[in-house]
């Protein structure tokens, strides 16, 4: 029995926390933050308080209550009882902080997949700016051609364009056949030929399923300087 369940990313821009099951394999696609996290309680200097760990976020409604995801230390002041990791695994499709800003809350024993030049982008990110902190994990590098295995699982990055580069999509063969989540793609890049590469192998395996963001899908682009191409010339 393989289920998808979706703690982000739906009626919304972002904030993906996709949780793949296959019997008892546990995996989920990307962790970031959605860009209206809180708002409805939180705003300018208002913010969810650190000192307590995350039970402001799961008061709120922030945060999946989840057991054997998060790390000790921010469970500290919360209902949720520490256990031992029940996640095999956290794949990252690229760097954008809406796919990666939540990793900081997670368990430091569970593995974190992610693009060798994603983790490139997160270390600048956090050698930079004062509120990134993505915090020690167990951090594995993947490249386009690898094949990763997490118990029966057999994930497979594909590079896509982005606006962002090291940017991933996936080919994940379960046990029902083969679910494709595409991360964030475009068309219309200097590197659109790799998003056309990824289309074409997501379509030759003929997926079951395929989880994809359409936050700007038109048939005719009737922008103006839309492309990285038109801004440079
Ligand atoms: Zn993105």
């Amino acid at each position: 029995m393989v289920s998808l369940t979706f703690y982000g990313g739906v009626n919304e821009i972002g904030g993906n926390k996709i949780l793949l099951e296959d019997d008892d394999v546990r995996v989920f696609f990307d962790f970031g933050q959605s860009f209206t996290m809180g708002c409805d309680y939180f705003g300018g200097w208002l913010n969810p308080r650190r000192v307590n760990g995350l039970e402001d976020y799961f008061e709120f409604g922030l945060l999946p209550k989840l057991e054997g995801l998060y790390a000790k230390d921010f469970l500290r002041f919360t209902k949720i009882p520490y256990v031992e990791p029940r996640f095999d695994a956290v794949f990252l499709s690229h760097a954008h902080f809406d796919h990666v800003s939540h990793i900081e809350f997670l368990d430091p024993e569970i593995p974190i997949y992610l693009g060798v030049g994603t983790k490139l982008f997160m270390e600048a990110m956090e050698k930079t700016s004062s509120f990134c902190d993505y915090r020690d994990h167990r951090y594995h590098g993947f490249r386009t051609g690898d094949r990763i295995k997490v118990g029966s699982l057999v994930v497979e990055p594909i590079h896509v364009d982005h606006s962002i580069p090291a940017a991933y999509g996936f080919i994940i063969h379960t046990s029902a056949g083969s679910v494709v989540y595409t991360g964030d793609l475009r068309a219309h890049g200097p590197r659109k030929d790799m998003t056309k590469g990824f289309t074409e192998m997501a379509h030759k395996c003929e997926p079951i399923a395929m989880i994809c963001e359409g936050t700007r899908m038109v048939e005719t682009e009737r922008r103006k300087n839309h492309s990285e191409k038109q801004v440079k010339e």
